[in-house]
């Protein structure tokens, strides 16, 4: 249940009714809420005269819920925004990892060139094997934080565990939660404990309700900028790395508030299906698209298969705009 305290209450006695009730009490577009479990579908008895609004929900899809909130939240990083009326789609681009200043030099560059905004790459990776690249680590946030001052470009990178979470909050302008760490209670918690953006990708055998449950820790936290990503499920097929689920982005776009950016990247697994799937996931109207780009794929040191070079990038981005026109979009 979520209940709206009156503008009266102020901070000290909000925070006792929170804690008497074991509420989450956060602020939002300058009012105070209270947050408790979906269980609750009545008013606590006492708190009548206190409470502005309240509402109540059939399980906890609650602060992301289109029924608390009808619009999509806008979510800011940099002077670019995505939801609320703003139509628009950022598309997120660069390398799996940051691999050194050379490459990820020439990924800015890219981005600068074609009037991108946002610049994807990891330092601190979850791979499935040890004895694989693990990442630059620290050297690769610093390499990342040179070029957002050097190009103007904002930053996402994924924070991979609890030992490194305030190194990526301060270096990045977009944290990314990756699909293994999402249900990282450390993790969602203290990103709900910044006002960055905060990037959720799904976990691979994670449901719908789980996946909005993630976001439910960093929004009740009191962090409002959650975005959505799906990146593809594992089903029963081998012959893609996963299956991109685009029913599941319509449930998304039905039952929650919260931007969705799609990620045909790492669903495929394969760069010659990336074009196609990125027009179709244009098409679904969403608010942000995540594509691996990579100066030479061939050599990259993880994610080598599915990233496009620049010459590939380049012609997908330029059949992008008249498919983001049809749906009434417009790619930033
Ligand atoms: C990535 O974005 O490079 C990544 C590791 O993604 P995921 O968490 O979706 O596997
Ligand atoms: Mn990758």
């Amino acid at each position: 249940m979520i209940l709206e305290l009156k503008n009266s209450i102020q901070s000290t006695e909000a925070q006792q009714i929170a804690d008497s009730n074991k509420a989450f009490l956060i602020n939002y577009n300058e009012k105070k809420y209270l947050i408790t479990s979906s269980s609750m579908k009545e008013i606590p008895s006492g708190l009548e005269d206190k409470i502005a609004n309240h509402w109540v929900f059939p399980n906890d899809n609650q602060l992301a819920s289109r029924h608390f909130q009808s619009e999509t939240r806008e979510v800011s990083f940099g002077n670019v925004t995505i939801g609320g009326k703003t139509n628009n789609t950022v598309m997120i681009a660069g390398p799996c990892s940051v691999e050194s200043e050379e490459q990820i030099t020439q990924s800015a560059e890219l981005l600068k060139s074609l009037n991108l905004t946002t610049l994807r790459a990891g330092s601190f990776k979850p791979r499935t094997s040890p004895y694989s690249f693990q990442g630059l680590g620290l050297e690769g946030l610093k390499l990342l934080q040179k070029m957002r001052e050097k190009y103007g470009l904002n930053v996402i990178t994924e924070v991979r565990d609890a030992t490194h979470i305030q190194d990526v909050i301060e270096y990045t302008d977009i944290i990314q939660v990756g699909a293994k760490a999402m249900y990282d209670q450390g993790i969602l918690r203290a990103c709900a404990k910044t006002q960055k953006p905060v990037l959720i990708k799904r976990g691979f055998g994670t449901t719908l309700q789980e996946f909005v449950q993630s976001a439910e820790f960093v929004l009740s936290g009191g962090n409002p900028n959650v975005i959505l990503c799906e990146r593809g499920i594992r089903t029963f097929e081998t012959g893609t790395r996963f299956t991109l689920d685009l029913c599941g982005v319509a449930w998304l776009k039905e039952h929650t508030n919260l931007p969705i950016v799609l990620d045909p990247s790492h669903a495929m697994g394969y760069a010659y299906g990336i074009p196609d799937l990125t027009r179709a996931c244009v098409a679904m109207g969403i608010d942000g698209l995540l594509i691996e780009v990579h100066p030479n794929p061939k050599v990259a040191k993880s994610d080598a298969a599915q990233q496009l070079n620049h010459d590939e990038f380049k012609e997908l981005l330029n059949t992008l705009d008249p498919v983001a026109k049809a749906v009434g979009r417009k790619i930033v």
